[in-house]
């Protein structure tokens, strides 16, 4: 069986820049699933349909083909053919994607398509329900989490760098309600699977963090 490690956490943990180093140094791939979600999000806000109606956003399944290219190490991600892996980065696209994913047909969509990917690459796979529902017989799971605070100054900085204009506190409540409705919802909601290790990198570098995941990930094989 091949090596899938399962990484779970909040928005802005650091999970995919940190499963995306450790993968590169153990030679696994990164397989992100919130860009999945993220594009189905991306669909609908095109069709100018309400992401949080779950029959309008169901009712537009048929219509899409979400694939995940890896080219090089990096992974894209392709909307019915259009490579939408910059798009699907705006604060919009975030909560488009956190509406969508709350949607039983939206999750059955993609559930096949990340259970594909982990059976035939040595992977680690990231997002908020692979531990506990995608990938349950993973032999590695980690819950990686920090303080809002921390996680919204991280996201804020990578939101500044790419030119975005949205201060401080717009991104904590953004991060906060995105935290709220992740985890409250009644499908696969936000949790740690029960034999999950908890990593917290609230006072780790990006380093520190990337090393422990290493760590974990080597000790638990
Ligand atoms: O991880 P990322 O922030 O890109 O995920 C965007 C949204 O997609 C999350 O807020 C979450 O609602 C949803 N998601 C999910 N299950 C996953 C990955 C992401 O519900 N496995």
């Amino acid at each position: 069986m091949v090596v899938n490690v399962a990484i779970d956490g909040p928005a802005g943990a650091g999970k995919s820049t940190i499963a995306r180093a450790a993968a590169k140094a153990l030679g696994y791939i990164y397989v992100d699933t919130g860009a999945l979600y993220r594009a189905v999000g991306v669909y609908v806000l095109r069709q100018g349909k309400n992401t949080k109606d779950p029959d309008a956003v169901a009712a537009l399944l048929p219509e899409i083909s979400v694939e995940l290219k890896f080219l090089g190490d990096v992974q894209h991600v392709f909307l019915n053919g259009e490579d939408v892996s910059t798009e699907i980065r705006t604060p919009e696209a975030s909560m488009a994607a956190s509406a969508v994913s709350a949607v039983p047909a939206v999750r059955q969509f993609l559930f096949d398509l990340q259970r594909d990917i982990a059976k035939k690459n040595a992977c680690i796979m990231d997002g908020r329900d692979i531990g506990t529902v995608v990938l349950p017989e993973a032999q590695v799971k980690i819950f990686l989490t920090a303080s809002p605070e921390a996680r919204a100054m991280r996201r804020y900085k990578e939101l500044r760098e790419k030119g975005a204009e949205d201060t401080y506190e717009q991104v904590l409540e953004d991060l906060n309600r995105r935290d709220y409705e992740d985890s409250h919802r009644a499908i696969a909601p936000l949790k740690p699977a029960a034999d999950s290790i908890l990593v917290d990198t609230t006072s780790l570098t990006l380093e520190g963090a990337v090393q422990k995941v290493i760590d974990t990930i080597k000790e638990a094989l």
